[in-house]
């Protein structure tokens, strides 16, 4: 007898009898079906599903299919009485008929039907295969279960949730919760905005942040480099920055670029520099670098714009090593985009960590779908993070960290 055998799984009944159907064509043969009440679904979230599994080629006759899909209305037969398809459905709003919420999958049994007793070998077979199956989903389960399962009190779940998908690392967004739970009285926990303002809190003592560029020698100028991958956007962090200190502060600004490869970045870093007023020197050498920075002793503030260069060249990288040790600079902030992918940012900071990174700017938060991740990664790195940015716009768009706006961000407010 040639058999065509397939398990179906989905969250309703209906749905699942629609894939069926799909997949198997209208003369499918409903085998079995059952519900499963997953505990913690992919460790998380408890969860029922549907499961059918159906066969095509079967042959009929008096102990034939027990059921066809026909036009999606026929009710397949159950299984023993231990499904309810229809209420599951959710279509028919008779909530009543609805099973206790399980906590755990029940036990798989053979088909207990009598009018279909497995009196065929192939039928018997069949019957152990589809335990077989069930055990897996079973051990499957428990290993989620054990191995992944986030310990989040049940009533901030949805919180949990929240920060995980904002990109708040799973273990710190584990914490979080806990120690909201552990400290907030119960009927605070019920009120979801007070809840929100404490992570928030909890956000905010996660993220150390440098405050602004402040300068704090009485004689010679504070110089600050910016280094970071290509296109993250130091050119124009840069000439924000000198905007920013220049008309807030009022403070005389050099800049330099040893960009030596793209002359439109130095024309760019060369506009900025002319429109508030400030000089702009471009080097080439290391020695270069020096005599630059001397040259503008005058100033309060000296800004070091780097050439873009790729973390995965290490010949440049130890170029620019060079170049920094020649500036000895009194800051350099690792730039870093809040769109960037985590494996290029992962790069990024294991190359430029070996150069020299006191601080991190992101960049880009404007265009960034989870600022959560900006969370872990200034973690991670240990250094404190000192200004975000946030669109295009010179000198505006740029802010020094704070960490109960970047919790804001995480938590979904608007820029
Ligand atoms: P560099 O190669 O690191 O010097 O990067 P650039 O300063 O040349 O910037 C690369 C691109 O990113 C430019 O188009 C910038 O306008 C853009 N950019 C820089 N900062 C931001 C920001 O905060 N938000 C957005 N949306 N774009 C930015």
């Amino acid at each position: 007898m040639g058999m065509n055998l397939q398990t179906f799984r989905a969250p309703t009944m209906a749905e699942c009898l629609a894939e069926v159907k799909r997949v198997m064509g209208p003369d499918a043969v409903i085998l079995h079906t059952r519900t499963l009440t997953l505990k913690r679904f992919l460790g998380l979230r408890r969860r029922e599903i549907v499961e059918i599994t159906a066969g095509r080629g079967l042959n009929g006759g008096p102990r034939g299919p027990r059921a066809r899909i026909q036009g999606g209305n026929q009710r397949p037969m159950e299984a023993g009485g231990r499904n309810e398809p229809q209420a599951r459905s959710g279509n028919n709003g008779n909530l009543a008929t609805l099973p206790p919420p399980r906590e755990s999958m029940p036990p798989p049994r053979p088909m207990p039907d009598p009018a279909y007793s497995p009196d065929s070998t192939a039928l018997r077979d069949l019957i152990e295969r589809m335990d077989g199956m069930a055990k897996n989903i079973t051990d499957l389960h428990t290993i989620v279960r054990s191995k992944d399962a986030p310990e989040v009190p049940e009533e901030l779940f949805d919180e949990y949730m929240h920060l995980v998908d904002a990109h708040v690392e799973k273990g710190v967004a584990e914490e979080i919760v806990k120690t909201l739970h552990r400290t907030l009285r119960p009927d605070h926990l019920q009120q979801r905005q007070f809840v929100r303002e404490k992570i928030a809190e909890q956000l905010e003592r996660l993220l150390p942040v440098s405050g602004p560029i402040t300068r704090t020698k009485t004689s010679g100028p504070h110089v600050v480099a910016l280094i970071g991958p290509t296109g993250v956007g130091k050119t124009t962090t840069i000439a924000k920055l000198a905007a920013k200190l220049k008309l807030d502060e009022n403070r005389r600004i050099g800049l330099v670029t040893i960009d030596t490869y793209r002359i439109a970045a130095v024309d760019q870093l060369k506009k900025y520099a002319d429109i508030i007023g400030s000089p702009l020197r471009v080097v080439h050498t290391p020695e270069e670098l020096r005599e630059a920075v001397l040259h503008m002793r005058d100033c309060d503030f000296v800004l070091i714009d780097t050439a873009g260069r790729s973390p995965k060249d290490t010949l440049k990288l130890n170029e620019l090593r060079t170049f920094l040790e020649a500036a000895s600079p009194e800051e350099v902030h690792l730039v870093l985009s809040a769109t960037a992918d985590r494996d290029c940012v992962n790069l990024a900071i294991e190359k430029f960590s070996n150069v020299r990174v006191d601080k991190l700017i992101f960049t880009k938060l404007d265009e960034a779908r989870h600022v959560g991740a900006v969370l872990g990664i200034v973690r991670n790195v240990r250094k404190p993070l000192s200004y975000v940015t946030t669109g295009q716009g010179v000198p505006a768009d740029i802010e020094v960290a704070r960490g109960k706006r970047i919790a804001q961000l995480i938590l979904g407010s608007d820029l």
